[in-house]
């Protein structure tokens, strides 16, 4: 076979399996959306036989063997060209996946499987010890699987954390993270304990009118239309926890939740899953289920969500332009109120103890206090008992209160119970990288509030489509970011967003 001939057949065989991928990821929406109470357990089944099938394809040996050959030739030399990128991407997976027995495999997603039942459980009658045996088996299973990862040849990661992060996270490392992120909490948590003890605090008056969820569900199509989701190749939905999914090259998805009598978590819930979307509807379609058509890094999709719902969701521009609009669609609820009114509301910042509700200030406090614990239970330093002390304490020690129950404690997050070790820090990462992005695409652009004043939301989905999107997953986060920005991870663009900001309402 010539070269040309097996990467078409490598191609092909890809998008097969992304066939699969997208189905699998079809039945789970519909698990999450609407699927009767009594399905349940044949759905289970579906999802596990057809996540097998994806297993084998990946490992396939006529994969790696084709893969091994493109990687020597001629066509891998330009590494972040969109050919390039899809050999080493793709010979990156394989190899990943192949370094892992089909028992360990099986052995982790049952224990997630399972984990995450017995956490919901746990969480509702608020029951650590029922929860604990899991969390450890899950620590370490995933443990297992690092120490494989960093022992291979020419691992891409030789320290367990890394490992581990490196599959949400290219390219990103734990010793950077944990610079960046202490830089990042010496200047979060004085400006917390300042804001707090403000004169001049929003109220959040602004939510206590009820708004009929019809007229919710109404709004929300609106606003994620505005700022440029595509409705003829995505729709919005509802779950109990909002995501983001996508089906094929012209069907991503968005879900939401809406709370009668507290508008913003609908309309904020909207505004960052659209984000998601629209990065997704945006990334190139003719390369669907392959890296250059795929997404850079979960860091670099929270950037996208974070910089709609936050840097303008949040921003006076927006208000100005957004508040007459809506006050229309509520019916007079907002006739005593004004845009700066309610844009004192969105940024009112508080110490809480649930991540999911938390402001864009102390939010990132959360995201620490989770990654710092995830690396101590992952080395082994800090034991799975030992865990809830630990959690409090950090609480108490970063944002000044103590969770009395576990549930608004460490039974709170999914995402451990779902074995997604390793996830949490690309949640901050997502806030820092929209910070620069914004700072560059302003550098190149200059003001951008003029236009949010007019619902222009134009040229910054441009800049984002060519500066971020168009490119995929040719490059890892870091080279994407300091080609966008002209800049590595850096915490004091938002620092600087958030001392700008919040001074003047807070004065
Ligand atoms: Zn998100």
């Amino acid at each position: 076979m010539d070269i040309d001939h097996t990467f078409q057949e490598t191609k092909t065989y890809v998008s097969r399996t992304a066939l699969l991928e997208s189905t699998l990821a079809l039945l789970e929406w519909d698990e999450r959306t609407g699927l009767p109470s009594q399905g349940g357990a044949y759905r289970a089944e579906q999802i596990t036989h057809l996540s097998g099938l994806i297993h084998r394809r990946r490992t396939a040996p006529e994969l790696g063997a084709w893969l091994q050959e493109l990687s020597a030739g001629p066509l891998a030399s330009n590494a972040t060209s969109p050919v390039g990128a899809t050999i080493a991407k793709l010979f990156k997976d394989y190899k990943r996946h192949a370094q892992l027995p089909i028992e360990l495999v099986e052995a982790t997603s049952r224990a997630v499987a399972l984990g995450q039942q017995a956490w919901e459980k746990a969480r509702e009658l608020d029951s650590w010890n029922d929860f604990a045996p899991h969390l450890k088996t899950i620590f370490d299973l995933r443990r297992e699987e690092a120490q494989l990862l960093c022992e291979r040849p020419n691992p891409d990661a030789t320290d367990l954390y890394d490992a581990l992060l490196d599959q949400y996270e290219e390219g990103a490392r734990t010793q950077q993270l944990t610079n960046t992120f202490a830089a990042l909490r010496d200047e979060l948590v004085p400006l917390v304990s300042n804001l707090t003890i403000a004169p001049n605090r929003p109220t959040g008056h602004c939510w206590q009118y009820p708004v009929p969820v019809d007229r919710q569900r109404r709004i929300s199509k609106w606003i994620a239309e505005q700022i440029g989701y595509d409705f003829s190749r995505g729709r919005l939905d509802e779950t109990t926890h909002p995501f983001c999914t996508t089906l094929g090259p012209n069907d991503c998805r968005i879900l939401t939740r809406y709370q009668e009598k507290y508008f913003p978590s609908g309309f904020y819930g909207t505004l960052h899953e659209a984000g998601h979307g629209i990065y997704e509807q945006g990334l190139p379609d003719k390369w669907y289920g392959l890296p250059p058509g795929a997404a850079c890094s979960l860091g670099i999709h929270e950037s996208q969500s974070r910089l709609w719902e936050n840097f303008v969701g949040r921003s006076f521009a927006f208000w100005r332009w957004c508040f007459p609009l809506l006050a229309k669609q509520l019916n007079g609820a907002w006739k005593s109120l004004s845009a700066e009114h309610v844009y004192r509301d969105v940024n009112l910042v508080a110490p809480s103890l649930i991540r999911v509700e938390a402001d864009e200030v102390t939010y990132n406090l959360h995201i620490l206090i989770r990654f710092e614990l995830e690396q101590s239970l992952l080395s082994g330093e800090l034991s799975v008992a030992d865990a809830p002390d630990a959690w409090n304490e950090r609480y108490q020690h970063y944002l000044g209160i103590r969770p009395s129950t576990h549930r608004d404690g460490i039974l709170q997050d999914v995402h451990w119970s779902a074995g997604l070790i390793g996830y949490f820090p690309t949640y901050t990462l997502g806030n820092l990288y929209a910070a620069q992005l914004v700072e560059a695409a302003e550098r190149q652009l200059g003001p951008l509030t003029e236009q949010f004043t007019k619902g222009d939301f134009n040229p910054m989905l441009s800049w984002l489509r060519e500066n971020v999107h168009a490119h995929g997953r040719c490059q890892s986060a870091p080279d994407l970011m300091l080609k966008a920005t002209g800049q590595q991870l850096n915490h004091r663009p938002f620092v600087k967003y958030l001392s700008n900001k919040l001074a003047p309402i807070y004065e």
